[in-house]
C-alpha cells in the first residue's frame, strides 16, 4: 500500500519536529494533496489511524485538505479551479493557451502540538 509507506515517512519527520519542540502531544496534522498526487485521502487516513498508535499522536485530528488546481491563462491569468472536472480550456474566457501548475505533491499544512509547561 503506496499511502501506508509515504505515511510512514510523514510520521516520521513530523513526530521528529514535535519532539524536538518538545511536545508532550500532537492535537492535530493537516495535509495538503495534490489532485494529480495519486494518494488516495481515505486510505491515507486509514494508515495515519494505524500508525499513530500508542505514539504522542495517538488521538489526534487528522486532516486532509485538496489544494486546487491552479491553472495560467495567456488571456486572463492565473485561475483556482475548484471544479474536480479538469478543463483543458480556460473556465473564463474559453481560451485553450494554458499552463497547469504542478499539483502532485503533498504538503504539511499544519501542525498543533501540546507543550507542557517547564517549571521555572
Ligand atoms: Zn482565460
Amino acid at each position: 500500500m503506496h499511502e501506508l509507506s509515504i505515511m510512514k515517512s510523514l510520521f516520521r519527520i513530523l513526530t521528529e519536529k514535535a519532539i524536538k519542540a518538545r511536545a508532550q502531544r500532537i492535537r492535530s496534522i493537516t495535509i495538503c494533496i495534490g489532485r494529480f498526487s495519486g494518494i488516495e485521502p481515505d486510505l491515507l487516513h486509514s494508515a495515519f489511524m494505524a500508525i499513530s498508535k500508542e505514539t504522542l499522536a495517538e488521538g489526534a485530528q487528522f486532516h486532509i485538505i485538496n489544494k486546487p488546481l491552479q491553472i495560467e491563462c495567456s488571456r486572463c491569468g492565473t485561475l483556482q479551479i475548484k471544479d474536480p472536472q479538469i478543463p483543458f480550456a480556460c473556465p473564463k474566457c474559453g481560451n485553450k493557451n494554458i499552463r497547469f501548475e504542478p499539483n502532485d505533491e503533498l504538503m504539511v499544512e499544519n501542525m498543533e502540538v501540546e507543550i507542557a509547561n517547564s517549571n521555572l
